[in-house]
């Protein structure tokens, strides 16, 4: 910590998203207090574990992880709101770094080649500013030294057309919201492992998306890594 970063503190303290208590130097985001009292999944099987559970039958998956699990009401869901909502992108950061720490030294989640957010629509982004796992990716990247790759999905955006199909077709449409940058040379990407992460899982729906798409490239491997997990 710096003398001007301490001075700065001394006038603005910054305050735990949680309760509101004044950090201390030593504190980033939420205090140690709020930290305690996180509903931890406390997952050591990443093959087997209930967020990995949701993608049996539907789509292959090698890991899975959720650091929280998310309630109606608590912490949790405080945070979410904090990094959706209220621009709080330190959440990711603060995230990415205990998931980037603690997954590393792991065999399964170690043998990554490529982290891939979820990506969000064109108007969101443009109305929200970021996408809210952005910085949760880019921290993971630095402790994976992995490539966080933003642009290899594609989220794909509702055409004016598409407002006159049948409602069969946009029933359809919603399942293949995703596709791959064809832009890129996919050939690059063949026999890769790619961690798909999200801010939190519920259906598993978007995210199973995704993989199926990433699937397309031949030999491609899939983990799954979100925040929080919905039970
Ligand atoms: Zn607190």
């Amino acid at each position: 910590m710096t003398f001007i970063t301490d001075l700065l503190r001394l006038f603005y303290p910054e305050l735990c998203i949680n309760c509101n208590n004044i950090l201390t130097n030593n504190e980033n985001l939420i205090c140690t207090f709020c930290r305690h009292d996180l509903p931890l999944t406390h997952y050591k099987n990443y093959s087997d574990n209930k967020v990995a559970k949701i993608f049996n039958g539907r789509v292959t998956i090698e890991n899975a992880h959720a650091l929280l699990l998310f309630k109606k009401e608590g912490i949790t869901k405080k945070i979410i709101h904090h990094l959706k909502y209220k621009g709080n992108q330190k959440v990711g950061m603060f995230f990415g770094n205990w998931l980037g720490s603690v997954l590393k030294k792991d065999s399964g989640f170690s043998k990554i080649d490529y982290i891939i957010p979820v990506p969000i629509h064109k108007n969101k982004l443009k109305k929200r500013g970021y996408n809210q796992v952005s910085k949760f990716g880019q921290r993971l990247s630095i402790h994976f030294k992995k490539e966080f790759l933003e642009n290899l999905l594609i989220r794909d955006s509702m055409t004016t057309t598409q407002t006159f199909k049948s409602r069969l077709d946009r029933f359809k449409n919603t399942e293949t919201k995703f596709s791959l940058n064809k832009s890129l040379n996919t050939e690059k990407y063949k026999n890769k492992h790619f961690l798909v992460i999200d801010d939190v899982v519920t259906t598993g729906a978007t995210l199973e998306a995704c993989a199926k798409e990433l699937q397309k490239i031949e030999g491609a491997k899939i983990s799954i890594l979100t925040i929080a997990y919905t039970e």
